[in-house]
């Protein structure tokens, strides 16, 4: 313990003089972590008390405090808790005018000006009143130090510190960034903010530059609005400030030499953001407002949801846009947007993202509301998924759909308080205010750029009309927009301001809105930065993939030696990295292997598929739960070093001229995973992107992502996509949650070849599958029913010869079967077919064929029929499947094999065996599930009709 009077004077002598910066922070460390500061400092804050007059007693042990004092409910740090006679008065308020700055960086958003229509109730701030910390008005003027905070100034009266904190954290722009543990980031912040009190000046320019924007902002909306009145077009009225603030975040990160910048937005504000920002025609959008169709092929999609893309001119260069499509589902675009993006940076080689940008474009009910964020948020900084900073935006128009109440919206204070799990900074800002909104957009594209982490700014705004123009919204927010009815636009109110401080003339603004409209009227681009001839080097050329013909038979053969060399590489461990002993054994027998001497088993087949796709310069993309071992433990495509717990991708070094191969274990979301992975591969042509499920239905979760994007993507909008879904599926006896992918659900959206659907049985048909998706050129998603105990099965095996020599088969014909003596032909797709041969082996069966259809869409119909025409004696043909009948391919596929079986004889019958129809998709025992099997394999193979 140390005795009292040295711990006085010891404090005594630092709290004198200069010291208190220093004094600032110690206690800021304290804070975060009391281990980090010295102990005679961590005695003196530990006796500090711990209760405020807004935390109860019950509460006053240390990690509750902590968090309050981070929520903002500073206890207060009163040091005339400290023995009085240590410190002089003037020393004590010192301290405590440092509590009250700091209360502001903490608190002072929740005391900013930023509704426009000024109904926000804002909540009370205890501690942004001087009283609290136990300043009056006779210490105002009153000179104090100002060494920790950036307003220019060392020392100033109380009343001028109040100010600065006032105008800078309590005005236009509220910001949240002290949840941030790195100090570099809020110091970062604090100096940006408070050096130009959040107001900066802006040069006459400038101000024109944000009123020229800001009437395009309206001048859409209006002219829409009175040209097509009624038509649904989720107008920005009420949020126009996103223009000058697309503007400025696309100029400046121009400015700072990023290449592109990829855009996700919904509905709200998109006509105006594809016309204004990316210099759509506005002849097209009006085409589109009378019902022309642009797609020559496909269905199409409605105006609101389109994508486009464009370059633009900015002080670094030409900068490519791309606005990326969505479908209604709110924010599932985020995770769509960040894979083009990693796309894009992995094509640049832009390692730490500054070349590529993403920006996503939320509503503040979605934001708060969709678990999707989450996800996205999480992977931010991830290896496999980190895009180098999202720069997010709220259209916070304060009402999603009717619900403005914030009890029924959300839980937390405001709508971007999720945000705060990756510590991103927060800058609240009112949309009235264009010039804050403009100093908002530097501040989060200058963090971007300085930190490469996400940032939010939250744009704070009103809807002037309802959910859509078609809509009313005084039936459930009368007073609201009572208040909206009479409050003037955003550009209204910054003409008046402009005109009042001189720097433009009535006729000025008047000549503005006259150009403006005139311009649209004439159908002229209104986006004055677009490039009209852009340089198409910025983007990918897709014209290789475009119009391809759907050719399930394509050569994917591979040189024998050079597949034998591959192996050997990829198969070798090295003495200096110890394998672990089962992974050890696995690598010695795909080394057997590869000589012929055992026969190929799945994981090995799978392995080489890569390794020649990589050889041929292809990339490969694989991520997914548990992907770099595989669940089943049969990839092993990370090798980890049992000595030191490094890691190794042999795939990843193969040879110098390899393409890339990289696979990474994603964290536990599908939905934004999957999304993730197909913004990768829509954007990616040349590389075989791959997600593979924990388990197949585990894709449930990512439901959105299959109906909205991959399987009717093409269709809606013309965008092709080559991703390939592994989706382990089988019935073993593993109950209901393990046992199927739900292939019924793929096979209910198959139409107008927009997907391929397969359920591959032998280690070569995977390795043919996997090259035929990466080599041909047709770009088309391939959802893979991938095994699970057939991954070891004894019978589940290849050669060497079949992997150099063959191709994928749609169609697999019975290697067994006589046809002088085959009767019936049961057809069947997937493991199903080992437990059916099984049982013919074990019943000594020999009229019996099982073909099995390893392609389910396009469904080979041709080739059925080929295969089955070897058989001429046939007069009994069946489905078999192991899914119950409402599941799996009966109900979908029956009238393709109906189909083939009228052609050979139309006297023929196609009959089920499998088992019957269920709720759930697997028995939850064994012993049920053993006894169903039996039952369908005796009426599959032994039972007559
Ligand atoms: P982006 O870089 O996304 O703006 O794309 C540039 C151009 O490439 C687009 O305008 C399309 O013509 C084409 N393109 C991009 N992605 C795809 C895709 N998935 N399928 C077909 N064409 C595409």
């Amino acid at each position: 313990m140390r005795n009292a009077s040295m711990e006085e004077q010891w404090l005594s002598s630092h709290l004198s003089g200069g010291n208190q910066t220093y004094l600032d922070e110690m206690y800021e460390a304290y804070l975060q972590d009391p281990n980090s500061v010295p102990e005679q400092w961590r005695t003196i804050f530990d006796k500090l008390p711990s209760v405020s007059e807004e935390v109860t007693t019950d509460t006053p042990h240390k990690p509750v405090r902590d968090h309050y004092l981070l929520m903002g409910k500073s206890p207060k740090l009163a040091t005339d808790t400290l023995a009085p006679s240590l410190v002089t008065e003037h020393e004590r308020k010192q301290v405590r005018v440092h509590q009250l700055a700091t209360a502001y960086r903490l608190r002072g958003h929740q005391r900013s000006d930023l509704d426009p229509l000024g109904l926000k109730k804002q909540s009370s701030v205890p501690d942004l009143d001087p009283k609290y910390h136990g300043l009056s008005m006779a210490d105002m003027e009153t000179i104090y130090q100002c060494a920790n905070l950036y307003i220019g100034r060392q020392e100033a009266p109380l009343k001028d510190i109040i100010g600065a904190m006032e105008q800078t954290y309590c005005g236009s722009v509220g910001a949240e960034f002290t949840h941030i543990v790195n100090t570099s980031e809020r110091r970062w912040i604090e100096l940006r903010m408070e050096s130009v009190r959040s107001n900066p000046e802006f040069s006459v320019d400038a101000r024109k530059h944000i009123l020229e924007r800001l009437c395009a902002g309206e001048g859409i909306e209006k002219y829409l609005g009175s040209k097509y009145p009624g038509t649904k077009r989720f107008g920005l009225e009420g949020g126009e400030a996103l223009i000058p603030l697309m503007d400025e975040l696309i100029q400046r990160s121009g400015s700072y030499g990023a290449k592109e910048v990829v855009i996700g937005m919904a509905h709200r504000g998109r006509l105006n953001m594809l016309v204004n920002i990316l210099g759509k025609n506005p002849a097209d959008l009006f085409d589109e407002f009378e019902g022309k169709s642009f797609l020559t092929e496909g269905s199409g999609d409605v105006k609101y949801h389109q994508g486009f893309s464009s370059n633009v001119m900015t002080s670094g260069g030409e900068i490519h846009l791309a606005l990326a499509f969505n479908p209604s589902h709110l924010e599932i675009a985020a995770p769509v947007v960040e894979g083009s993006v990693r796309a894009r940076q992995d094509r640049r080689k832009d390692s730490d993202g500054s070349l590529v940008i993403p920006v996503n474009i939320h509503g503040d009910a979605a934001f708060a509301g969709q678990g999707v964020v989450m996800e996205t948020l999480q992977m931010s900084q991830t290896r496999g998924y980190g895009t180098g900073g999202t720069i997010h935006i709220i259209i916070n128009n304060q009402v999603g759909f009717t619900t403005s109440k914030q009890d029924d919206a959300r839980s937390t204070e405001h709508p971007t308080d999720v945000a705060k799990m990756v510590q991103a900074p927060i800058f609240h800002v009112n949309g009235d205010d264009p010039e804050a909104v403009v100093f908002a957009t530097q501040l989060a594209v200058d963090y971007r750029q300085q930190f490469k982490r996400d940032v939010v700014i939250d744009l704070v705004c009103y809807r002037r009309r309802g959910h859509n123009e078609a809509d009313e919204p005084a039936m459930t927010q009368p007073l609201m927009y009572k208040s909206i009815r009479k409050h003037k636009t955003t550009f209204e109110l910054y003409s008046e301001k402009l005109k009042q401080s001189g720097v433009v003339s009535q006729d000025e603004i008047k000549q503005l809105v006259d150009k403006y409209r005139e311009s649209l009227a004439s159908g002229e681009h209104v986006a004055n930065a677009l490039v009209k001839e852009p340089n198409s080097s910025l983007f990918v050329d897709w014209k290789p993939y475009l119009n391809q013909p759907v050719n399930d038979d394509f050569d994917t053969s591979f040189d024998l030696k050079r597949l034998q060399e591959l192996a050997h590489i990829i198969n070798t461990p090295q003495e200096s990295f110890p394998l672990q002993r089962q992974v050890n054994k696995i690598m010695e027998d795909r080394g057997k292997m590869a000589k012929g001497a055992l026969p190929i088993n799945w994981g090995f087949a799978e392995t080489l598929a890569y390794a020649t796709i990589i050889d041929q310069g292809l990339p490969v993309r694989i991520t997914g739960q548990d992907v770099g071992r595989g669940t089943f433990v049969h990839r092993h495509a990370v090798w980890h070093n049992q000595n030191d717990g490094s890691s190794f991708v042999p795939l990843a070094n193969i040879s110098e001229d390899q393409a890339s191969f990289e696979i990474y274990d994603s964290f536990l979301s599908e939905e934004a995973v999957l999304a993730f992975e197909y913004g990768y591969a829509t954007t990616m042509p040349n590389a075989l992107v791959i997600w593979e499920a924990q388990f197949g239905d585990f894709a449930n979760g990512a439901q959105v992502v299959i109906d909205q994007f991959i399987t009717s993507g093409e269709g809606k909008w013309g965008r092709l996509c080559g991703l390939t879904m592994l989706l382990p599926h089988g019935y073993e006896g593993q109950g209901p949650e393990h046992s199927s992918a739900r292939l019924e659900r793929y096979l209910q959206l198959c139409a107008e070849y927009n997907i391929q659907v397969c359920m591959p049985t032998t280690p070569a048909q995977v390795y043919h599958m996997l090259r035929r998706q990466i080599v041909r050129n047709l770009r088309k998603p391939l959802v893979v029913m991938s095994p699970k105990s057939l991954l070891r099965h004894k019978d589940a095996v290849s050669t060497l010869e079949e992997l150099a020599d063959g191709r994928f088969q749609t169609v697999l014909d019975d290697p067994s079967a006589d046809e002088n003596k085959v009767t019936r032909v049961v057809v069947c797709s997937g493991k199903v077919y080992y437990d059916l041969k099984d049982k013919i082996q074990k019943e000594g069966v020999d009229n019996v064929a099982v073909i099995r259809v390893e392609q389910l869409y396009p469904f080979p119909e041709d080739r059925l029929f080929e295969v089955m025409s070897r058989y001429k004696k046939i007069d009994d043909v069946i489905w078999c499947q192991e899914e119950p009948m409402n599941q799996g391919a009966w109900y979908s596929s029956q009238h393709h094999v109906r189909y083939v079986v009228n052609r050979i004889n139309p006297n023929l019958y196609l009959r089920y065996a499998g088992r019957e129809a269920s709720a759930s998709p697997a028995a939850g025992y064994m012993s049920l599930h053993l006894e169903q099997l039996e039952k369908f394999l005796n009426d599959a193979i032994l039972n007559i009709q």
